[in-house]
């Protein structure tokens, strides 16, 4: 891009992610485009220049909306994947079709992890009752039946104890593309983000510590508290996920640490990802603003971190703590201006700094 001209990334979805992004790249001078199937009156689509509402197969409201942007990023993992070539054919896309495929799949992304020699928990592809009868007897103890895709914040996920047959929890599970997990008992879990140019450039944000509630994110303290070369071990893996997907954007990767100082992959997701929404008030370039400057070909800004942060979300039923967060010292607050606090809804964070060095 050239300062003068005015430079318009696309936004595939609708939601806080999205919003994000479009308020970075506004502080960086670039116009933001939102394409979602509810994109009227939504998050994303309050703060961006423009909005279209279609659905994801709508091709010819894609192509229009390609052409009409120099640059589309997605913000929602379960676009269909092939929308990511179709935008592609004018505009460089971001994430690319083949990265999305696998980051929306659970067993392709442990498959892909574990080829490039990247521990994961044991698993098992489950397309049958009998999968998951021959998954149930191997592992023998406790594990997490999910659905291979659509799974978000704990959803479309059971806990089995071995004891159950396998028959009648296939049946009630419902879904005939799942993975069974053994259950992993770590010490804690971290997450890192690398951003990725086109070119294959690199670069690191500090890695997050997490904590979960009912399988989703309550907390996330950062830089995290943890050895150095776990913390290296972690990036080094980070990267090269990135690398075997040529990556264009950002990569979040979801590790358990397990109490013998084991790593062990999760997941990943590539796009901006709730542990690191710290990074707005921690960093001088925040995630979104990373996302926009490598999307808009701006060059990566600096991603220390400016002390230790503590990142709290705020769930539908933690709303009624907004008066007392709005005077509180030192707390930076977020509202996703959601009209409907639904219960386990992510309606907004509150970041604050914990140490200053
Ligand atoms: P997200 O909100 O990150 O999209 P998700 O619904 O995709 O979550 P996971 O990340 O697989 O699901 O699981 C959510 C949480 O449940 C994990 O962060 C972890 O706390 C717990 N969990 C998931 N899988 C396992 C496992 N195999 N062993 C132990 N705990 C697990
Ligand atoms: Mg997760």
């Amino acid at each position: 891009m050239t300062a003068d001209s005015t430079y318009c990334i696309g936004i595939l979805g609708s939601g806080q992610l999205g919003r994000m992004i479009a308020i970075a790249a506004a502080q960086l001078g670039l116009d933001t485009h939102v394409y979602a199937p509810d994109a009227a009156a939504s998050p994303a689509a309050a703060v961006a220049g423009r909005w279209t509402e279609a659905a994801y197969d709508d091709m010819a409201a894609l192509d229009a909306f390609a052409a009409s942007v120099n640059v589309v990023t997605s913000e929602f993992e379960n676009v269909p994947a092939e929308v990511m070539t179709r935008l592609a054919m004018h505009c460089p896309a971001s994430p690319g079709e083949a990265a999305l495929r696998v980051a929306q799949h659970r067993v392709a992304e442990k498959t892909i992890a574990s080829d490039l020699g990247i521990d994961t928990p044991r698993f098992w592809p489950v397309t049958s009752a009998a999968d998951l009868e021959t998954g149930l007897r191997e592992l023998a103890g406790a594990g997490i039946l999910k659905t291979c895709r659509l799974g978000y914040d704990g959803k479309g996920q059971h806990r089995v104890n071995g004891s159950e047959a396998a028959d009648s929890l296939y049946a009630d599970f419902g879904s005939d593309d799942a993975i069974l997990e053994e259950h992993i008992d770590f010490a804690f879990e971290i997450s890192c983000l690398v951003a990725r140019s086109q070119a294959g450039d690199i670069c690191h944000f500090p890695v997050s510590r997490n904590q979960h509630e009912n399988g989703i994110l309550a907390r996330t303290t950062a830089p995290a508290d943890i050895a150095p070369e776990l913390a290296q071990a972690a990036q080094t893996a980070t990267a090269a996920l990135a690398d075997r997907l040529d990556l264009f954007g950002l990569l979040a990767v979801e590790f358990f640490v397990t109490p013998d100082g084991g790593l062990l992959f999760n997941e990943m997701a590539p796009r901006p990802h709730n542990s690191f929404h710290w990074t707005i008030e921690g960093c001088a370039s925040s995630q979104f603003t990373q996302l926009a400057r490598v999307l808009a070909g701006l060059g990566f800004g600096d991603t220390r971190a400016y002390g230790s942060w503590q990142m709290d979300n705020l769930l539908g039923q933690h709303m009624p703590q907004v008066p007392e967060l709005l005077t509180a010292a030192g707390v930076h607050l977020h509202l996703y201006g959601k009209p409907e606090a639904r219960t386990d809804r992510k309606m907004g964070h509150a970041t604050r700094r914990v140490r200053a060095d």
